[in-house]
């Protein structure tokens, strides 16, 4: 009897440290131990810094091709994803895109299916449409092509049929339509000073965001079945309550973090509880990602592709991946340069975390083999 009264307090002495523990944060010592994904990488180079990065730092990668015109070609870009999966196919993932090239001709769709099959069958886990659409390329009859045009259906239902993911950059950050001084953080202000081909402010001409984003929920709206993840906030980036009202709106969607941070950093300093209860509450719909990108094209590139110092790719990957896991991970203070504030960690429970950093990504992107190991 003495015997397993006392083994049942043993009992409940364990299972009372391990709740204390479930509930205690992680700290940035638990960094390179805990295994994670970044959803939102460009691997511009075979050269495999990148790859090395992750392995000492935990991570798995998605590097995501792009029809980015200071990016390489996009064969040059399909060719390194090949090869670096080649060399770590556990630890290394990459989303094929498309070119707009004969949107409109008669064998666009057909040859698109075919080029994104090909990708697949070698290994890609996604497709990424970029914010050419909507903002650079246009019709024969010199209209901008929408996400939302018709043109699109025969390979966005070819997605939705094999189950694969689009990937989704649309439009840019609000800040792109407001003028240098209303911006709220240094990077949009010096990527849009340098790209003014992109600052929309300079370019009433063109859809405002709100048509962008209104053609874009068309867009998701039309395809109720497609596995929709929003690049960087779904650029709605500005405000949890409006990314909270589209994920509310689209059950099937989810969105990457990548390069997006200060602006969620911006919101939480003046309200801290608002942005912790939105991560807690949508802790099945956000990825981690970074935007970090090997051999990133010029310096005027790299406000919104870090690193910024050329040669210094693995020593800022991993300052910049440690100081967004400071940030969403623990509740340590840390000075954020984007938008000259120190800021607070959200210290998000050890679950929600897992989730955000790992197993979301895993489950979207439909990777079922075991993990890879570091
Ligand atoms: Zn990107």
């Amino acid at each position: 009897m003495r015997g397993a009264s006392a083994a049942l307090v043993v009992c409940l002495m364990l299972l009372g440290s391990r709740g204390a523990r479930a509930e205690s944060p992680y700290t940035s010592a638990d960094f390179v131990g805990q295994p994670k994904f970044d959803a939102h990488v460009h691997a511009n180079t075979a050269a495999g810094v990148f790859l090395k990065v992750a392995a000492r730092d935990g991570f798995e990668l998605l590097s995501i091709n792009v029809d980015y015109p200071d990016f390489p070609p996009l064969d040059r870009q399909a060719q390194i994803a090949h090869q670096l999966r080649g060399v770590d196919p556990r630890r290394f993932h990459f989303a094929t895109t498309f070119s707009m090239a004969g949107f409109g001709g008669k064998d666009w769709s057909a040859d698109t299916i075919r080029h994104i099959d090909a990708e697949i069958a070698r290994g890609a886990l996604a497709v990424k449409v970029w914010k050419n659409i909507g903002m650079v390329e246009k019709s024969a009859q010199g209209r901008l092509i929408m996400l939302d045009d018709p043109g699109f259906d025969g390979v966005m239902q070819h997605l939705e049929q094999r189950g694969v993911p689009l990937i989704a950059h649309q439009a840019e950050p609000k800040n792109c339509w407001l003028p240098l001084d209303e911006m709220t953080t240094d990077n949009d202000r010096s990527y849009f000073r340098e790209h003014p081909e992109y600052y929309m402010y300079l370019h009433p001409e063109q859809p405002r965001y709100e048509d962008l984003m209104a053609a874009r929920d068309r867009f998701v709206a039309r395809h109720p079945t497609l596995i929709f993840v929003g690049a960087h906030l779904a650029s709605l980036e500005w405000s949890v309550d409006e990314l909270a009202r589209f994920l509310d709106a689209f059950p099937n969607a989810t969105a990457d973090l990548a390069a997006r941070m200060s602006q969620v950093q911006y919101q939480s300093k003046s309200n801290y509880a608002k942005v912790r209860r939105f991560f807690i509450r949508y802790q099945d719909r956000i990825l981690y990602g970074s935007d970090l990108t090997e051999e990133p094209p010029a310096s005027v590139a790299r406000a919104q592709n870090p690193p910024t110092v050329a040669g210094q790719f693995a020593a800022e990957a991993d300052a910049f991946w440690r100081s967004d896991w400071i940030y969403l991970a623990t509740g340590g203070r840390q000075h954020i340069d984007a938008i000259n504030a120190d800021v607070q960690g959200l210290a998000l429970p050890r679950s929600v975390i897992d989730k955000i950093y790992r197993s979301n990504a895993r489950r979207i992107f439909r990777l079922t083999e075991k993990p890879s190991e570091s």
